[in-house]
């Protein structure tokens, strides 16, 4: 038997020549882009604040993040539900991986806190799925290339923590896709716990209204810094 490599994307985009550096190492102050439907992985330290930042306000963040020396340990959110006790992360909250051990801390969120920890992050069969014929970017594809674009491979797909994305869950367990409640400029900010590989993709969906109703998904931008 021939085990698939997970780590191959099913298409490509310009994830694959955007990377911050061959290792992922951001310089530090600078406000980078991630172009719209596009995903950039950076390399932080133990103790830097990464910062994302939402231009438009309608654009949803499908966040991973791995620990640098084993990327088999990753942001896992079914782990961080029971560290929490609640499925919606606030300020001064830590992000655990599938070890239970902290990757990051939530440190500066300047929107309402409506963040998605539920969803799975769109993929090749997702937009098949939504009738979808050719190849659509999507954020596991996004994942894949950021990785390999500082020279790593995805090992697995893990839930994202999906900044921004409004997926309310009632009382009776339903769910139902929301445009996002965030403003123009809103801001969230996480300090490693460890050296980690963050992840972040521009989330490509434009087939259900998550990025905003009626608008083209748009880009994000982060900044690394050392406070
Ligand atoms: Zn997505």
């Amino acid at each position: 038997m021939t085990l698939h490599d997970v780590s191959i994307p099913d298409g490509s985009n310009q994830s694959l020549n955007i990377a911050v550096s061959s290792n992922g190492v951001a310089d530090i102050g600078r406000r980078i882009t991630i172009p719209a439907r596009c995903g950039i992985a950076t390399r932080l330290s133990e103790g830097q604040v990464l910062s994302i930042v939402n231009p438009s306000g309608h654009q949803v963040c499908d966040f991973f993040a791995f620990a640098a020396d084993n990327l088999t340990e990753h942001l896992s959110m079914a782990h961080l539900h029971t560290t929490l006790g609640s499925i919606f992360p606030v300020v001064g909250d830590a992000l655990v991986s599938n070890q239970r051990s902290p990757l990051l801390t939530i440190t500066e969120d300047t929107s309402p806190g409506v963040h998605d920890t539920v969803i799975a992050c769109c993929d090749h069969a997702r937009y098949r799925e939504l009738g979808c014929d050719g190849y659509h970017d999507n954020c596991a594809d996004n994942l894949r290339m950021a990785l390999i674009a500082i020279g790593l491979k995805a090992p697995l797909i893990p839930a994202p923590f999906n900044i921004w994305m409004n997926v309310p869950v009632a009382a009776d367990g339903s769910t139902s896709f929301q445009p996002p409640v965030s403003r123009a400029g809103d801001r969230i900010s996480m300090r490693a716990e460890k050296e980690i590989i963050a992840v972040m993709s521009a989330c490509p969906q434009d087939m259900t209204p998550v990025n905003g109703e009626g608008v083209a998904p748009g880009h994000l931008e982060f900044i690394v810094s050392n406070r």
